[in-house]
């Protein structure tokens, strides 16, 4: 399935959509398992926002009374895995709740006066999508979404918000959500992330918050990242 365009409105989700309502033209209910995350790259940015509510209804309105979003289930530190958690709960409570006041709320609730440039950027990265950007499970750094002059505005927005964070736990509560970009930048360009301490400021939160987990595979994954990083030729 592709994961920046509802199950309704990509081509490619089709097949799915036919699968489902087939399922749900044999049998009484249904019980849905879905995946909400990058299980590649936890902590990498992951534009699925958009479709979470659209998708929940398409399950409700084929039969479904249960649901599970499978997300980042290891670890702290999944991309936006705090709001991403807020929003499917109050999704799965009333799937026909607004999103948009449920993020704002989330926003300048969670990251007081950086909300605003955490939403600058949370939108930044949204409106990449085109109907020609499809994402799937396994997005991977090269992808033709991601540019790096995407990366370097995303880096940007987050210095203006820890600039104006209410206290120390907001600037923290900012970091973690700073973490999948520095991330794509070390792996899109990882001299440069060296060279200007963006690999030095990820693993520093990373060690922080006790990140253990960047991708499902867990330790192999994370070796591997700090040992290229570590070892550029
Ligand atoms: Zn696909
Ligand atoms: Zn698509």
């Amino acid at each position: 399935c592709c994961f920046s365009h509802d199950f309704k409105s990509c081509p490619e989700n089709q097949e799915f959509l036919e699968d489902l309502r087939g399922w749900a033209e044999i049998a009484p209910h249904l019980y849905i398992w879905d995946y909400v995350v990058n299980f590649s790259h936890y902590i990498m940015p992951y534009p699925n926002f958009r479709v979470l509510k659209s998708n929940i209804n398409t399950f409700r309105e084929n039969k479904a009374i249960g649901i599970m979003e499978q997300a980042a289930y290891q670890s702290r530190g999944g991309e936006f895995a705090e709001l991403r958690a807020y929003l499917l709960s109050k999704l799965l409570w009333n799937p026909d709740s607004d999103v948009q006041p449920i993020i704002n709320d989330f926003m300048y609730g969670y990251y007081g006066r950086s909300g605003q440039y955490v939403q600058q950027y949370f939108d930044l990265l949204h409106n990449r999508i085109t109907p020609d950007t499809h994402i799937h499970l396994g997005l991977s750094p090269d992808d033709p979404l991601f540019s790096d002059e995407f990366v370097r505005e995303g880096i940007e927005i987050f210095e203006q918000a820890k600039k104006v964070a209410d206290n120390e736990e907001i600037r923290q509560r900012v970091e973690v959500v700073e973490l999948p970009i520095l991330y794509l930048k070390c792996r899109r360009s990882p001299r440069e992330a060296l060279a200007d301490g963006t690999y030095d400021l990820f693993k520093k939160v990373v060690e922080r918050e006790g990140i253990t987990h960047y991708a499902e595979s867990g330790k192999p994954h994370k070796d591997e990242f700090h040992h290229g990083m570590e070892n550029l030729e």
